[in-house]
């Protein structure tokens, strides 16, 4: 072994280390910054290095593969559904029936918390991570590889075991934090937040992208081992070893020795439950040992040696006192129920979300009616229904508001949008604030000295209108405010100062287009370069652009049609701002390679393999890891991977050289 290789080994085995103390354990061994010069010195020798390339290398963790369609793949062991239970009764007649299926033997139980997420069949072969696959419809489900492997919790090469091949079955869960931050992130962008955890968890699985996938903070929490030459007797054991072995196997689970401890364990966990970082909806009771489980086998849909017990759902009563709405920096109304305050679930409710009218319509709400509310994955609970028997006899529907509770202009809604809008865009206060609120927030300007309640002072003091107005504020003029020292208002000013300086496409996502969040920022100002290119495409041009789809262009359009929009960016051009991507950058771009789908794979001489990327990004092509049917051609160095070229060769996929290539871009 090289001294090189024995470095990359070193380094796997102690990123991995480091992953597993800090995503199954939660305590981490090391700090964010020195796991992250350990990860940089790995991937800087695996580029230089490509011989010792390892498909589970904790390098292979950010994604980047593409994944169109999906493969349907028949599970080994179909993927059962689990029956439910509502009461003690009910787990007590089924404990009834096991007794009376396997004689008079001493029964043992597992309790488990049922995770609310989306189910996975993880392969695992000879002790590394192999494949992933979908619950689907239980026999056979969609292969999911390339994104699993993002979730860091998820071992890619195992400790030490005893199992070496077999399945291992578990749960994708969103953690409650994770998600308030990423809604937090999409709210940010003018987007809608997602719904619950549980839905963006099965739909992450589903994204094309990996590396997006791996920018979402999942977890898999395992509960089933599915292995014929498993040595262990019991379904507890087992999953003792998979934890020692790196796998989450969440340690609420609880070993119990009848029908009494099986209530206590649901008993404490029905309020407890609502602390942890994770949803779950119930508890899954099982029959520990494995021998008792084989026997009792299966029914047409579920296996008989467990049984699901579904929390009732923590509801309250309350009365309903007033609806109000607020007004997005999109001019979006959201209506907002004004509760009696209530306690639900270890908190004190006081209002709920409505969504929009529909909502509103749905429930047939009325002023001062008894409500049902519910905590769901949402980040304020919602109303699931009315009591109409306590409702006063002359109680009327709640007419939704046609003006602006902020401005008064009439509002809008558009054909097929759920939501109503005010169109005063800028002469709307909420408006003009938010916007501005969200040009200099962190991920746009990033400026500074500069906060949303200062945004607010300023407004109101009638010094800015809108974001441009900021490059006119002087000291002079900050200094005679509320509040205002010399110090922050020379902070502020030189903050606003530095922002001159941030590049094209945070300009561009600051300036607070609907649909245009951070990612299709970056890929606008990649294709056009520039604003004023930009702003001449139309609905076809905009459409064809790689992922930018008709909700996106739509809103482009209606930006820029705006006479108020396009004054704004001629005086932030006019200040300094961004409006082009980078000369140097500018330079070696074309559209030679446009439509190229390519693969980059070995080792290079006159370029590094990072440069021989963005050198086919700057042409307009599209670098991706595996080699497909899509595939437009492989630019191979020295020591490209005999699999690839053996696939290469099988698809009919062209082979180049670097020097085929470089005469080709020149
Ligand atoms: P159901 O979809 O209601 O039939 O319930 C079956 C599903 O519960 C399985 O597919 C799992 O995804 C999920 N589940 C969550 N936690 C557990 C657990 N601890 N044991 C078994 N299944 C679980
Ligand atoms: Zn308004």
């Amino acid at each position: 072994m090289t001294e090189v290789e024995k470095t990359i080994i070193t380094l796997r085995e102690e990123l991995r280390q480091h992953n597993y103390s800090y995503y199954v354990l939660d305590e981490p061994s090391i700090t964010d910054f020195e796991f992250d010069s350990k990860l940089k010195e790995l991937q800087e020798l695996e580029l230089k290095h490509p011989e010792y390339f390892d498909e589970n290398s904790p390098s292979q963790r950010v994604g980047g593969e593409i994944t169109k369609n999906f493969k349907t793949v028949t599970h080994k062991n179909r993927m059962y559904s689990l029956d439910n239970s509502y009461s003690k009764e009910d787990i007590l007649e089924w404990e009834a029936r096991i007794q009376r299926i396997l004689g008079d033997v001493d029964l043992e139980f597992t309790c488990e918390l049922k995770y609310d997420g989306a189910s996975i069949n993880l392969t695992y072969e000879n002790g590394a991570f192999v494949k992933a696959v979908t619950r689907g419809d239980g026999f056979m489900g969609d292969e999911v590889t390339a994104n699993i492997k993002t979730i860091r919790s998820i071992p890619l090469v195992l400790r030490e075991n005893e199992l070496s091949s077999f399945d291992i079955r578990g749960e994708i869960v969103l953690p409650l934090e994770g998600f308030k931050k990423m809604n937090l992130d999409r709210m940010e962008a003018g987007e809608d937040p997602y719904r619950n955890p549980r839905n963006t968890a099965s739909g992450s699985l589903k994204l094309q992208d990996s590396a997006e996938v791996a920018n979402r903070p999942l977890d898999c929490l395992l509960y089933q081992v599915v292995s014929e030459k498993n040595p262990f007797k019991t379904h507890f054991e087992t999953l003792m070893h998979a934890t020692e072995i790196g796998f989450k196997v969440p340690d609420t689970i609880k070993l119990c020795k009848n029908v009494d401890e099986i209530i206590g364990f649901l008993e404490a966990w029905d309020l407890k439950r609502h602390e942890l970082p994770y949803e779950t909806d119930g508890v899954v009771i099982k029959v520990n040992s494995l021998n008792h489980q084989d026997e009792l086998g299966y029914t047409a849909k579920s296996p008989r040696w467990a049984l699901a017990y579904k929390f009732k759902s923590e509801q309250a009563t309350t009365t309903l006192n007033e609806v109000t709405y607020q007004v997005g920096r999109t001019g979006a109304i959201t209506p907002v129920a004004n509760l009696e305050p209530v306690e639900l679930a270890g908190t004190i409710v006081k209002r709920a979300s409505l969504h929009n009218a529909d909502q509103i319509e749905k429930l047939d709400l009325r002023l001062h009616d008894k409500v049902f509310v519910e905590k769901g994955g949402e980040i304020i609970p919602k109303i699931v229904g009315v009591d109409t028997a306590e409702r006063a006899v002359d109680s009327e529907p709640i007419q939704y508001i046609t003006h602006c509770p902020d401005c008064g202009t009439e509002l809008l809604r558009k054909e097929g949008d759920a939501k109503h809008y005010c169109p005063n865009e800028f002469g709307c206060p909420t408006q003009i604030t938010g916007r501005i609120q969200h040009f200099i927030s962190r991920k746009a300007m990033n400026i500074d000295g500069l906060g949303a309640e200062s945004v607010e002072l300023l407004f109101k003091n009638g010094l800015i209108h809108n974001f441009a107005d900021l490059y006119e504020l002087t000291k002079e003029q900050l200094m005679p405010l509320e509040r205002m020292a010399e110090k922050s208002a020379s902070n502020m000013i030189i903050g606003i100062e530095a922002s001159k300086s941030i590049p094209f496409e945070k300009v561009l996502f600051a300036l607070g287009i609907r649909f245009v969040g951070e990612t299709v920022a970056k890929k606008l100002a990649r294709h056009y370069k520039n604003i004023d290119a930009l702003m001449e495409a139309n609905y076809e041009a905009l459409i064809s652009v790689d992922e930018i789809g008709e909700r996106i262009a739509e809103s482009i359009i209606s930006f820029f049609s705006n006479e108020g929009n396009c004054i704004l960016i001629n005086r932030v051009k006019k200040y300094g701002l961004n409006l082009a991507l980078d000369e140097s950058l500018l330079a070696v771009q074309t559209e030679k390679l446009k439509g190229k789908v390519i693969v980059v794979s070995g080792v290079f001489h006159i370029l590094s393999r990072n440069e021989l990327k963005k050198s086919i990004e700057d042409n307009g092509g599209k670098v991706t890891g595996s080699i497909s049917k899509k595939t437009s051609f492989i630019i191979a160095g020295d020591n490209m991977g005999p699999s690839k070229k053996e696939k290469a060769e099988t698809l009919g996929v062209s082979i180049v050289t670097e020097q085929d290539y470089l005469n080709m871009i020149d």
